[in-house]
Order: C-alpha cells, then structure tokens, then sequence
C-alpha cells in the first residue's frame, strides 16, 4: 500500500507540470488521460470481480461517477482507508437452496438471496424480490443503490436486499406459502429486529410478508418487527402500502416547485400496475394532475380520460389478473400489447414520466421519444428504471431529473416507521405516517438539492442524492474503524 501511494504521487505530480510547461491548453487533457484516479481503479476491480453482473456495474458506475468530486478532493485519504472498495463489497452474501413442493406434488427448487451490504448506520434494511429475473447481479445492484437510499431517509437503516428467482404470478396460495416457509426456514437464521429487516419488493407483497412472518415466529419463538410491511392486525403500519407511491408524489411535488412549476394540471405517464405505480396513480390524482398510462409486463393503458385506480386496484389487486381486463371494463382506454406492438407508454405526450415497474425500462430511444413530445420531468418510482444512456439525454437536455434512491425512499422510510412503531409497541394514525413520510420526503428532495448546489450543479439531483447519502455513511464508517 504504502509503496503504491509513493509511486502514485510523484508520478501525477510530473504529468501535471510536464504538461503546464509544454502547453497550457491542453493540461487538463493530458492529466486526465495520464492518470487513472482512485475511483476508476475501485469501478475496475468492481467488473473484474463481479463478471455477468451488468446491473451491478451500472449502479456503482453512476454512484462512483457522482462521488469523484468528493473523493478526489481527498483521494488518498481514501485510497488508504480503501474505503470505496469496502463500500463495494457487501459484508455478507448469503445464497441459498429453496426447496418447495408443488400442488402436484413435485419438488420444485429455487435460489434464494440475501445481501447484506452496509451496516455502518443501522440494522440491514431493503426488500424481498420475488421474480423470474432475480440473479446475485441484480440483488447487489438493489443492496447497493439502498445503502445510499437508506442513509438520505436520514432513519437509522444500513442496506440489504434479497429475493428468489421464485414466481409467484400463476401459484396457488398453497404453493406461495410452501415457498415462503421454506425461503424463512433458512434466512431466518440471518435476520432479526436488530440484525436485518427485510421487506416487499416486486413479487412480495402482503400475502407472502404475512407467510413469511408466521414462519419466523414460529421457528424463533419471538415477536419480533423481523419484516416490514406486515399485516395491520399483527404489526403493520398504516400506509406503508401507500408509502412509495405517495412519497414519489411528494418528491415530484417539491421538486417541481422548487423548479417554480405546479404539479397540478400537468399529464404524467406511469410504468407498470403493481404497488407503487398504483398509489402514484392515486396521489398523482390527488393533487391535481391526469395520469393517462400505465403498463404491466405484456402491455400498457393508454386511457386518455386518466387511470380509473379504484378498477385498477379491483383488477391488480383483488383479481391479480392482466391489464386486458382494466381495457374491457373501461370503454375510454386502449390496451397496446408490447410484443406485438412493440411500443410503450413512453411515446404518449406528457409533461411528467414516473417509471414505476423495473430496471431499465426506459431506454436512450425512449428518452428521446418524451423529450421531442416535450416532457418537463421524470421522476424514477422504480429502482434504476432508466439506464445510464437515457438519464444523460434527460438532464443533457434540461429535463428535471429524480433518481428513484431519493423519489422512491418513501417506502423504506415508512418500513423504518414501523420498526419504530413495532419497538413502541404502538399504532400510529395514517395521518400521523403520512405527514412524517411527506416531511421525510420534502427533507430528502432539499438535502439533495443543496448537495447538488455545494458539489455538482445546480439541479443534478442524481450527484445530490448520491453525495448526500455518501457523506453520511462514510463518516459512520470512519468513525467505526476498518470494519
Ligand atoms: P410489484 O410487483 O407490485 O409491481 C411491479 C410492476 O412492474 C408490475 O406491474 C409488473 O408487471 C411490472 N414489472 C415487473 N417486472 C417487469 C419487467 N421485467 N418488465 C416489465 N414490467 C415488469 O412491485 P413494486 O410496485 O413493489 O415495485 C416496482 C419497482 O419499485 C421495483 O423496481 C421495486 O424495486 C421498486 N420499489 C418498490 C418499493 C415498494 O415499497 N414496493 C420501494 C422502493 C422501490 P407484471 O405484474 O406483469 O409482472
């Protein structure tokens, strides 16, 4: 190390001079292509040691890109503590067989995934993923994106995430349960109260957290706030189902006035039907503005009279069935299959986006689509669902960008107000819950704003949100030693 630092310093030192004595107009040039910074040495190490995890690499890509200006101010202070490779590797991965038998009879076997990435400023806390797609890239890309999310709720909450490659779209209730037993038979060993506190996330909603939480209980003998977003009649929070959704809302709010623009009257076009797009529809509505779409993943709403989200909530809730039928029920909306069509909600005119449904969802093309239709914001209600790409274009051309670990940590935050309730023993009012998530949400909008302002630039609410997350965990983590 200390040799590495020696022949490190000297050598950017020589670069600098050799190029100002030469020619001045080009030394800024030839620095940066001289020297390969703190920063990309650890973005390096990331892809080498973590090969096909594409997902992974993006997150800390964008994350480590807005964090240059803070880390190269101090960059071997850093380099020495090895501080951004410890902020890579999470502290622990655990990976798992899920054994379930199926309404047949046949023993069906998933992968099952905890991550626990930082606990520098509180137990581990992030979501259940439950999908086809689900893979240790992209249970890394969520841990990772949550660590900062978590930290900028300004809660005591570390990151984690977890989840399976289990479907629970077409199981019965029977075969959920079987899985979710099995899934908790192992973790459980893992998680607590204090330890990690897992949550929902796509694919894990009431239903299998309930599942979940009878199967803890029963194999530790406690009750514990072990998971998040449980049932109101053991634990639950009021309006943790609205949390993200609404949060989004707010944040969208906040951000928009700040930008001197009203909310109110404006088109949003939302992604997805699943928990959070659902509640963004609803309070989108709330405050005055029209949402014309939405989507699942075999096709999308355009419904020109705005979402009817009580027939939403029937078919995606109640029913659990295809976006087909919200089309059948509501003579104003038109159903567009994507497969077929190859189109999206992204081409229909809007002055907001909010892509609620999944990673990369919105794409360079897509982007370029709701610029040249004059879209003034995007507002992410999922986690990364606009690739690098696209976010560049946005904010290249002036669009008011939030990055979904800022306008999406309505959820976490309303999971920390249940593990408060749940260690008060006490119930909160839905009134009291959500007048402190719209106050964690308006804080996080500002804190993010003001860190673009100190260290970016105005506006880049991407470096904001980051810087702002970063600084508070690297200095619990200084202050812990090398851990
Ligand atoms: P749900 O499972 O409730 O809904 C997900 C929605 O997205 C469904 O409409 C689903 O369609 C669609 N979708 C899922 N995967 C794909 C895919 N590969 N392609 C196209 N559409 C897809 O999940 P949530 O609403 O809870 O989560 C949505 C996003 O928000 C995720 O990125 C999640 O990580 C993030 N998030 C969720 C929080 C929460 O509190 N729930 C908190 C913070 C972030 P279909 O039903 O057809 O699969």
């Amino acid at each position: 190390m200390a040799t590495k630092k020696a022949a490190t310093k000297p050598a950017a030192k020589k670069t600098t001079k050799t190029a100002a004595t030469k020619a001045p107009a080009t030394k800024k040039t030839a620095v940066k292509t001289a020297k390969k910074t703190y920063v990309d040495e650890v973005y390096e190490r990331v892809v080498a040691q973590n090969p096909a995890q594409p997902e992974f690499h993006q997150a800390v890509k964008e994350v480590l890109e807005s964090l240059r200006v803070v880390i190269e101010a101090d960059e071997e202070k850093f380099r020495r503590d090895g501080l951004l490779e410890r902020l890579t590797t999470p502290e622990r991965q655990l990976l798992f067989r899920v054994p379930w038998v199926d309404d047949k009879g046949q023993v069906q076997v998933n992968n099952g995934y905890r991550v626990q990435f930082n606990s520098a400023i509180g137990p581990y806390k992030g979501g259940l993923r439950l999908h086809p797609s689900v893979n240790l890239g992209i249970i890394k890309f969520l841990g990772f994106e949550q660590i900062f999310k978590n930290s900028l709720t300004g809660l005591p909450i570390g990151g984690g995430k977890g989840g399976s490659d289990f479907d629970p779209k077409g199981k019965s209730d029977r075969e959920v349960m079987a899985f979710c037993q099995s899934f908790i038979t192992e973790l459980y060993k893992y998680i607590g109260a204090d330890t990690d506190v897992p949550a929902g996330d796509i694919g894990t909603g009431a239903r299998e957290i309930g599942f979940m939480y009878g199967q803890y209980k029963r194999i530790r003998n406690v009750y514990e706030g072990v998971l998040t977003g449980k049932g109101l009649s053991y634990g639950g929070s009021l309006a943790r189902t609205e949390a993200t959704g609404y949060g989004l809302l707010y944040f969208t709010e906040e951000m928009l006035k700040t930008n001197g623009i009203a909310l109110a009257g404006k088109t949003c076009a939302v992604s997805g039907s699943g928990n959070v797009a659902i509640y963004a529809i609803q309070k989108a509505e709330q405050l005055g503005a029209k949402v014309v779409t939405c989507s699942d993943s075999t096709g999308w709403i355009y419904d020109p009279e705005g979402i009817d989200v009580a027939l939403l909530k029937e078919v995606k809730e109640v029913k659990r069935a295809r976006l087909t039928e919200y089309a059948a029920a509501r003579p104003s909306a038109q159903y567009h299959d994507k497969k077929t069509e190859g189109t999206n909600q992204w081409e229909i005119k809007v002055d907001v986006a909010l892509p609620c449904a999944t990673q990369n969802e919105l794409n360079l093309d897509d982007a370029k689509k709701l610029v040249a239709n004059g879209v003034i914001a995007v507002a992410e209600g999922a986690n990364m669902p606009t690739t690098l790409e696209a976010t560049k274009y946005f904010q290249d051309n002036g669009i008011i960008f939030a990055p979904g670990k800022a306008s999406n940590a309505g959820g976490v935050a309303t999971s920390a107000l249940e593990m408060s309730q749940n260690s008060e023993r006490l119930s909160w009012t839905f009134e009291e819950v959500d007048a402190k998530l719209k106050n964690i949400m308006v804080n996080i909008f500002h804190n993010a704003d003001e860190a673009a302002k100190k260290y970016a630039k105005p506006g880049d609410y991407v470096a904001g949100a980051n810087i702002a997350g970063f600084l508070k965990v690297v200095d619990a983590m200084q202050a812990q030693g090398i851990v």
